[in-house]
């Protein structure tokens, strides 16, 4: 890879689809071991002005030695679940979240989705998909990124939301697509609905080989608006963003439901974990972020015994 293209400056044409206004950067301190320690995290205002509680989680702040501080809020081999567990304490103490059970997925790139219906089903057994549905309030859907693209939706009609895993494989398979329709058969007009993008891996950056472009040309008739900057070698680059804007569109999203947070994963590798900038041949060295989204109403939190 080059690294001189990632160390360049942002340019506006980077992020050409970006809705910098719609998401803030917040920071907040949580107490801990040691004393009170800093979280940044983003929110898509327009989502949260709707009534969801949605947070995209950066990289410091955690117990994590991945390589220190660091906020990996994912269960995998290369952490111990204590730190996990630590790291998610903060993360959703600070988000306002701490009373809401987090629901994950044991996400492998595939196009699959499931249907959350309660925190008890989900408790049971973790569910094997790449994107999640739900109705249910007082939940929370996780998704868990380094590079990958993470999509919540939200549907401010019918209280319906879904969080999205979208790596090149998912977007492929048409994930967005097929999660907007599961909502449509839960009742949801997707005109009704809001879209978050969050910090993902850009198309400067996103570099993909002749796999990736053999299936994207055969799958897309709109792929050269997605592969882009074609190299000798047989190398392109990937608008995995642009990819799930036109998904989203095609299920009759208008460009004012679809928010698409201006930050990159590699361009911005100190605040965001990214396995393609950091794993080197060792993906157990990577921490993950977190995309969450949920609907409460604070009289239904559910409470302290
Ligand atoms: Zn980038």
């Amino acid at each position: 890879m080059n690294n001189e293209l990632h160390d360049q400056p942002l340019h506006d044409d980077d992020f050409s689809l970006s809705d910098a206004e719609a998401f803030s950067l917040r920071e907040s301190e949580v107490e801990a071991e040691g004393g009170a320690v800093k979280i940044s995290y983003l929110v898509c205002e327009p989502l949260e002005e709707a009534g969801f509680l949605n947070a995209f989680s950066t990289r410091f702040g955690g117990v994590s030695r991945l390589p220190s501080e660091a906020l990996n809020l994912t269960n995998f081999k290369g952490d111990r679940p204590d730190n996990v567990a630590e790291n998610r304490r903060r993360f959703l103490k600070v988000i306002g979240a701490e009373a809401l059970p987090l629901i994950t997925a044991r996400q492998t790139h595939s196009s699959e989705r499931c249907v959350i219906e309660s925190a008890q089903q989900a408790a049971l057994s973790t569910p094997d998909c790449d994107a999640m549905t739900t109705r249910t309030k007082n939940i929370l859907l996780a998704i868990q990124t380094a590079d990958c693209l993470p999509v919540l939706i939200a549907d401010p009609q019918t209280g319906a939301m879904a969080a999205i895993h979208a790596g090149w494989r998912g977007t492929a398979g048409r994930i967005t697509e097929r999660t907007v329709a599961d909502l449509m058969r839960q009742g949801v007009n997707p005109r009704s609905c809001l879209a978050a993008l969050g910090p993902t891996a850009c198309a400067a950056c996103y570099e993909v080989g002749d796999e990736v472009i053999t299936r994207y040309k055969k799958e897309f008739g709109y792929w050269k608006k997605l592969l882009v900057n074609f190299q000798a070698g047989g190398k392109a680059h990937l608008d995995i963003r642009a990819a799930n804007v036109q998904q989203l569109a095609f299920c009759g999203f208008d460009e004012e439901q679809i928010f698409v947070a201006p930050y990159c994963t590699m361009h911005q590798n100190e605040m965001f974990f990214s396995y393609r900038k950091e794993a080197g041949g060792e993906p157990l060295k990577v921490g993950r972020l977190l995309s969450v989204i949920g609907k409460t109403r604070r009289e239904q939190l559910p409470r302290e015994v």
